[in-house]
């Protein structure tokens, strides 16, 4: 059996699947205190023959193996999880191959592999919920560098006539700070759910999204940018997304056809268990 752990900011997801990736159990809890979430996942795991796990984890995370840091959640507010050996406390309870990345690249990898971007090899994987995330495939494999990527930090320009400078602590004008949906909210005035489809924030935020897709349409030429996120769900987006694109990036480089280059989530929820699975699959193969 192989499992996949989805760790998010709100919930944990685990699931366990046989060797043709069909979940045989699955199993959610909040994220609340590590001394609570990791007893409840381990012996929901120890039910099972595991061969292999691929945890997804929110971050920042270290995962460059010559850090110390290598396996730990890195800064956080959620109590508890700041500095929490994750990986080594997996491994304590099971002496299985453990893939370990960021929560956002398992998702990628799901859509890569069984979800809008199948058949493709390079992509950027972007969710927009209470933060921004964003995964990076490049020839197939995902990508992390010195540390993993943080695409929600891209700095902004910002749009003309707009002086909120966003709710990030780090930095004014970031994608995630600007653009996630606490900044939607923080603009709005109530919950991002509750606008209109018509009310011009969503130009704002399309405007920002698309500038986002530039900078990564630049920096890493890929055949795909899939969105998720609950954001991610106000359809009318996409084409206001576009059509910004279209005018920022103002035709400098090639790109594939607009409505098969800024797409949804095709596997919506499931793409990082799914990409989880797969993952732990590939590890022991
Ligand atoms: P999380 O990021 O915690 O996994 P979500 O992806 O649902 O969860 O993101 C939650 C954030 O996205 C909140 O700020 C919420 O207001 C906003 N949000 C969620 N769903 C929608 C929606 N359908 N339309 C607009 N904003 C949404
Ligand atoms: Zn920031």
């Amino acid at each position: 059996m192989y499992a996949a752990i989805e760790a998010g900011g709100t919930k944990f997801v685990v699931a366990v699947a046989d060797h043709d990736l069909n979940i045989v159990s699955r199993f959610k809890t909040a994220t609340e205190h590590p001394e609570v979430v990791m007893p409840r996942i381990i012996s929901f795991l120890q039910q099972f023959e595991i061969e292999s796990i691929a945890v997804g984890s929110f971050g920042p995370i270290g995962v460059n193996p010559n850090l110390a840091n290598y396996g730990k959640i890195k800064h956080t507010p959620k109590k508890g999880w700041q500095d929490f050996d994750f990986l080594g406390n997996l491994k304590r309870f099971f002496d299985v191959p453990i893939y370990w990345t960021t929560d956002v690249n398992i998702a990628a990898y799901g859509e890569l592999k069984m979800g809008a971007a199948q058949g493709k090899k390079n992509i950027v994987y972007l969710t927009v919920g209470t933060g921004i995330g964003g995964g990076v495939i490049v020839d197939g494999q995902i990508m992390t560098g010195y540390s993993h990527p943080e695409i929600g930090h891209i700095l902004m320009q910002p749009m003309a006539g707009d002086d909120f400078k966003g709710v990030c602590p780090y930095h004014a004008y970031c994608l995630e700070g600007v653009a996630a949906g606490p900044a939607l909210g923080a603009r709005a005035g109530k919950k991002a759910e509750l606008l209109e489809i018509n009310d011009p924030i969503w130009d704002t935020e399309a405007f920002y999204l698309a500038q986002g897709v530039c900078d990564l349409t630049v920096a890493f030429a890929p055949e795909m940018v899939i969105f998720g996120g609950g954001v991610s769900n106000q359809n009318q987006i996409f084409d206001k997304i576009r059509k910004s694109f279209k005018e920022q990036l103002n035709n400098y480089v090639d790109v594939p056809e607009l409505d098969q280059y800024i797409v949804h989530a095709g596997l919506g929820n499931d793409a990082g268990i799914i990409g989880g699975l797969l993952l732990a699959k590939e590890i022991v193969q």
